[in-house]
């Protein structure tokens, strides 16, 4: 990362690198009896971030972000070393959303104390495990991914102490894993969860990994979201059997996979999973989802992989 000393930092934005200092304002703002709002980021942040830190300005005196690229989360074969880093634009973007913000970026070094080898028989320290709600639709094809994920929140949420956090509703799993977590260590946080930010024109859901995809990929990425859609659509229509809606979603991704390989381009789309899921405890639903259900799914266009969802009448 651009070392703090070297970055240009808007007006009102202050940017702790190290958790003491940052813990010093912190105590500050509990001093003077106002309220603070969190927002956990990777950087790299678009409209879906900022969206979560206008929810947190309107909820909460003040608000706090972090930024970290968490090692824990990633497996050796993904994209650790290339995920974007773009620390200033980061800022300038915070400056145009916010009157006023602190930003935690903290060192590796200092929240993994004992060093973070991806390689998970080889780590050390302490883990956090949300058991039964991390195993299935991410959990199959990232299987460390939320074991990442929550010993990350939970060491935030210890350092930021914040009276409220926000997640964004496109890492659907992730929302009910902190959820489950926050409830399981008795964190005192209000979480809040916003909706997915979407692409005006195409309706992609906003990424940091958007940014890999290529021109000609771009309009194929769409598949994932219009296969919910049509299921949506479906279910409005009374489709209410879960396998014929995960059907008809498979077909429209077939179907992108087909056009992609007549147009010999030499990357693949291929489908991870479709799925729909109880949003208490994203068991699978095999049958009938007139209660309502989460209806997601993950793709691969090249090597990117995108996920996205649809709540069907229900809230999480
Ligand atoms: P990340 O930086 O990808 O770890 O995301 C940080 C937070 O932003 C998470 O709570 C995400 O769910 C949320 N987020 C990412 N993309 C979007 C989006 N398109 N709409 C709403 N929230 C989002």
């Amino acid at each position: 990362m651009t070392s703090l000393a070297a970055l240009r930092i808007p007006p009102g934005i202050r940017v702790f690198r190290k958790i003491a200092d940052f813990r010093a304002w912190r105590r500050q703002i509990l001093l003077s009896g106002q309220s603070l709002g969190y927002v956990p980021t990777m950087g790299a942040l678009h409209q879906g971030h900022l969206a979560l830190v206008s929810a947190a300005q309107r909820q909460c005196d003040r608000v706090a972000l972090s930024i970290f690229v968490n090692p824990a989360q990633f497996s050796p074969t993904e994209d650790l070393a290339s995920y974007p880093r773009t620390m200033e634009a980061d800022l300038e973007k915070l400056a145009a959303t916010v009157t006023e913000a602190a930003v935690l970026v903290p060192t590796i070094e200092e929240m993994y104390p004992c060093g973070i080898p991806l390689d998970v028989a080889r780590q050390k320290g302490t883990f956090v495990e949300v058991k039964g709600f991390s195993h299935m639709l991410e959990g199959v094809t990232r299987p460390h991914f939320f074991r990442g994920v929550a010993t990350v929140v939970s060491k935030f949420l210890n350092i930021v102490q914040p009276e409220e956090v926000f997640f964004g509703q496109k890492d659907v799993q992730q929302c009910l894993v902190i959820r489950r977590m926050i409830r399981d260590l008795h964190f005192d946080v209000k979480m809040n969860v916003c909706p997915t930010v979407r692409d005006p024109s195409s309706g992609l859901a906003l990424s940091s990994r958007n940014v890999y995809l290529t021109d000609t990929q771009r309009p194929y990425a769409l598949a994932l979201y219009q296969a919910l859609t049509h299921m949506k659509a479906l279910y409005d229509q009374n489709q209410r059997h879960a396998p014929t809606l995960i059907e008809a979603a498979t077909a429209i991704i077939d179907k992108a996979r087909d056009q992609v390989r007549a147009n010999n381009c030499d990357w693949d789309l291929k489908l991870d999973y479709i799925s729909i899921n109880s949003p208490d405890d994203l068991s699978d639903i095999t049958g009938d989802i007139s209660n309502g259900c989460v209806m997601s799914g993950a793709i691969f266009v090249g090597k990117t992989r995108l996920i996205d969802n649809l709540l069907v009448d229900v809230q999480i």
